[in-house]
């Protein structure tokens, strides 16, 4: 009996948490005050990925600079990158204050537009990239890391809320946080990232099978 239940479990456990169907692609506009080396922002991108795949969210990338007036998102967010975004002159002794990213509120209500502040990653990070013995291998933890931020922003947006939780949906993260080698939402962050997506999407998705 028991080696049955267990069975069961296993067989109904990974419908949960990873949807059969994925969700329609939100749409990501970045505009960047000083454009990033390529292999920071693919490290950014490959980081939004990996943490929200397993969710089911995907993402269409854009630069806002090269977006036409006439397309179309069932879901969307703008993402404003703040500062410097390369690893050029990092200095070792970190001199951090405030947020190293932000979500905009209006009247309660949580607007599609984020902003990251490149230069407090850097500061807050620098430090550790320092002791990463390659350039490259300083872009891709730097690039991580300011992914990990940006997934924090957009779980705000679309979970449509405020409130904090744990793993990637913390209030406030350490150095470790943004440089360990695997850093993910918790089942419940999970499940309301899973929940907000419009009911349109959900329908066409649905329909389309
Ligand atoms: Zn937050």
């Amino acid at each position: 009996m028991k080696l049955f239940l267990l069975g069961l479990l296993a067989g109904v456990l990974p419908g949960l948490s990873a949807p059969r169907v994925p969700f329609a692609p939100i749409t990501l506009y970045m505009q960047f005050q000083q454009a990033p080396p390529d292999g920071v922002l693919q490290a950014l991108q490959d980081e939004v990925e990996s943490i929200m795949e397993p969710i089911g969210l995907r993402f269409e990338w854009r630069d806002l600079a090269k977006t036409g007036g006439h397309e179309v998102s069932a879901e969307l967010a703008v993402i404003t990158f703040k500062g410097r975004c390369d690893t050029a002159g990092l200095i070792s002794r970190g001199k951090f204050e405030g947020a190293l990213g932000w979500t905009h509120v209006s009247d309660g209500q949580i607007l599609p537009f984020t902003d990251v502040s490149c230069d407090r990653v850097r500061e807050f990070v620098g430090p550790v990239l320092l002791t990463y013995g390659t350039e490259e291998d300083r872009e891709d933890k730097y690039g991580r890391a300011l992914g990990r931020v940006l997934a924090h922003e957009l779980y705000h947006i679309f979970a449509n809320t405020t409130r904090h939780g744990t793993g990637v949906a913390k209030e406030s993260y350490n150095v470790q946080d943004l440089l360990s080698d695997d850093f993910q939402f918790q089942a419940r962050e999970s499940r309301m990232l899973q929940a907000n997506r419009p009911k349109t999407v959900v329908e066409v998705v649905t329909g389309s099978m």
